[in-house]
């Protein structure tokens, strides 16, 4: 009977937004870390329709929640719909993450970026940003999270590549109007057309794969290594499967890889930090018990 958990009227409470939402990963995140650290608390996905999404998170506050996840299709509606953004989030241009504060007001934040960064740091420990340009393949959420990310880490120079360039043209520009720490990131992304992605491969310190090439279930992403120095780091975002063929490549050529699974993993920790009031660690049976709910990872 002691595995019985009951919510009280203390519970803390924070759920998670998306349409559809039944793909999303973050209730198995935080219901293991609920159960693991022994939480009165609950997660909640909620299927919420873009034309009820303002009314939905506005309720967040009444009923008493402490935030809550926003998924596809909704990350950038919530920038307007919270009261408050944290830089990173404004940097961005979309919200993943909200809490809701002693008044009720909602702050927006987005902690994509936070994630891979910080997957980045458990799996190389040594990694120095400053060590050089990285090349970021792919414009979309994702692409832009890291771009803001890796500039506020101190990485010189981006080279960014996308198969639609002026999706590339359109996170260097909305980029480079902010600044972290009083460095502005203007001039500091370079677009590159395309064609070009093998070539640009040239000096670089870090190569990330932020497009859905190579996902199951997608085309591969067709990449020649040779030019890439072989002490850089290959991080690819795709998690299905967790070995993409970028990174076995860039694995025997002697690269070291990093996975897509942490970045998902780490971008949860302040959102549960906030609403719970207990800092979780992303250990190894926290990873097998996510990895264990993602058919193809493996
Ligand atoms: P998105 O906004 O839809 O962007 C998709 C990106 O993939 C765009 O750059 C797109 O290029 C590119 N792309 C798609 N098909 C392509 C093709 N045939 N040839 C060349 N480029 C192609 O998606 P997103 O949210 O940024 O996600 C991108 C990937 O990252 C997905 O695989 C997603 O699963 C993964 N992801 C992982 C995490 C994690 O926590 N590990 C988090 C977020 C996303 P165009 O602009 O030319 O269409």
């Amino acid at each position: 009977m002691s595995t019985i958990r009951t919510l009280t009227g203390k519970s803390l409470i924070a759920g998670v937004f998306g349409w559809p939402i039944t793909h999303s990963r973050s209730p198995r995140l935080h219901g293991y870390w609920l159960q693991h650290y022994g939480i009165d608390g609950a997660y909640i996905p909620f299927s919420t329709h873009p034309a009820q999404f303002d009314q939905a998170l506005r309720a967040l506050p009444a009923l008493g929640f402490r935030g809550a996840n926003v998924t596809l299709p909704h990350k950038e509606r919530a920038l307007t719909a919270v009261d408050r953004l944290t830089d990173r989030a404004r940097r961005v241009g979309a919200v993943n993450t909200i809490i809701v504060d002693e008044d009720g007001r909602m702050l927006g934040d987005n902690t994509d970026g936070f994630g891979f960064v910080e997957h980045l740091f458990a799996t190389i420990p040594d990694w120095q940003p400053t060590a050089g340009p990285a090349v970021v393949l792919g414009a979309g959420g994702a692409a832009r999270a890291i771009v803001v990310a890796l500039l506020e880490a101190g990485v010189p120079q981006i080279r960014l590549v996308n198969r639609t360039t002026r999706r590339a043209e359109d996170i260097a520009d909305a980029v480079s109007s902010h600044s972290f720490n009083g460095i502005g990131f203007n001039g500091r992304i370079d677009v590159h057309d395309w064609d070009d992605r093998h070539r640009i491969l040239d000096g670089a310190s870090l190569l990330v794969n932020s497009t859905q090439l190579g996902l199951a279930g997608q085309p591969p992403l067709e990449l020649d290594l040779a030019v890439l120095p072989t002490d850089a780091i290959v991080d690819d975002i795709v998690y299905v499967p967790l070995e993409t063929s970028l990174l076995a490549a860039a694995r025997r050529r002697g690269n070291r890889v990093v996975d897509g699974l942490g970045m998902l993993l780490h971008q949860a920790r302040p959102g549960f930090a906030a609403w719970f009031k207990v800092a979780p660690e992303v250990t190894p049976t926290f990873r097998d018990f996510v990895l264990a709910d993602i058919p193809g990872a493996r």
